[in-house]
């Protein structure tokens, strides 16, 4: 079944109105909150077994949580704001040896999206609690999703997925 308009609501779908940017700009939906108040303090990558982290959704969001407890894991987007973007080749260990950016997971680039798989602790209210961030305090977040191998899609089947 697909959407005959994409203005087209099935039936128990419930849209918002939410305040979006003209174009292509993404808009963040929510905080994260960590223990890490400076880059030196964060991890470079988080650990499963890493502090306790808050991820604060935006109130008009907190219904897209419903059904996310049956999750382990989680994937989470996030924009690391601090991080300068303008680095083609980069030298992690500052020895003159370059690598290009996107050749590494440095919070420098283009786009600066940081992606952490997460273990999920619990759900409070709009807020969920998990470890395996590395990201400063009130990073902004950009978006939330299951864990691609353990995900089983719930839309029906497409002729596209046996390609
Ligand atoms: N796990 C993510 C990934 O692989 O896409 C991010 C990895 S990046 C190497 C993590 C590092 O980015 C941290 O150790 C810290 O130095 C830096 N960082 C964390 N939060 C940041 C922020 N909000 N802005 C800029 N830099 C940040």
């Amino acid at each position: 079944m697909t959407y005959s308009n994409p203005t087209d609501l099935r039936e128990g779908e419930i849209a918002i109105d939410p305040i979006l940017p003209d174009g292509d700009t993404v808009y963040f939906i929510g905080m994260i909150r960590t223990p890490f108040t400076t880059r030196d303090l964060c991890p470079r990558q988080g650990k499963l077994t890493g502090p306790e982290c808050r991820i604060e959704l935006h109130p008009d969001w907190a219904p897209a949580l419903k059904g996310i407890t049956s999750f382990e894991f989680l994937d989470v987007l996030y924009w690391l704001h601090r991080s300068r973007r303008d680095l083609v080749l980069q030298s992690p260990r500052g020895d003159g040896v370059t690598t290009g950016t996107f050749a590494l997971r440095s919070p420098v680039r283009p786009n600066p999206i940081g992606l952490s798989r997460v273990r999920l602790i619990r759900q409070e209210g709009p807020a969920l609690i998990v470890k395996g961030l590395d990201c400063l305090d009130k990073t902004p977040l950009i978006d939330i999703k299951p864990e691609r191998c353990a995900y089983t899609p719930q839309a029906p089947h497409k002729d596209a997925d046996h390609n």
